[in-house]
């Protein structure tokens, strides 16, 4: 399951943990991957977020400031996009497999889909955790006939 919206307070204290400081910008990202249910890219972070104190280039700083305190991580590179989630520390919150969308290029969750490990997998789960599982075609929605599509339904 996703790791839930994280609160400001929460926010902070998490990154006041790893060592930054809790400015206001980075605190919004940091709870706006908690609270996606899909890894997003830096565009749809701006979507979300930007306004004209914190441009594009604000929130990607943040971003990558996240993911090199191993509070977020890229989750998806497919189709040269970039898309960032939130990581639990100690958890592997994003150890699943992700539904890269050809057509309409969404990418989501797959929390059900296990990834089988080898028997000795202590080592696998270290690399996997460091893996981006990726499970390319066409999603649920692009498959409907059109006319009833609607990009970005959610279940
Ligand atoms: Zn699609
Ligand atoms: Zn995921």
């Amino acid at each position: 399951m996703e790791m839930g919206k994280l609160t400001r307070q929460q926010s902070k204290q998490i990154l006041h943990a790893a060592g930054l400081r809790a400015t206001a910008p980075r605190v919004a990202v940091l709870r706006l991957l908690s609270s996606a249910d899909r890894p997003l890219s830096h565009a749809e972070v701006v979507d979300e977020l930007g306004t004209e104190d914190w441009d594009a280039a604000t929130l990607y700083r943040n971003l990558i400031k996240l993911d090199e305190a191993g509070l977020a991580r890229v989750a998806s590179r497919v189709g040269g996009v970039t898309r960032f989630a939130a990581q639990d520390q100690g958890t592997s919150t994003h150890l699943h497999p992700h539904f890269a969308c050809r057509d309409c290029g969404d990418v989501r969750c797959l929390e059900d889909a296990k990834v089988s490990l080898p028997p000795n997998s202590s080592k696998w789960l270290e690399a996997l955790s460091d893996a981006e599982v990726q499970v390319v075609g066409q999603c649920p929605d692009c498959r409907e006939p059109r006319g009833r599509r609607s990009r970005r339904r959610r279940q």
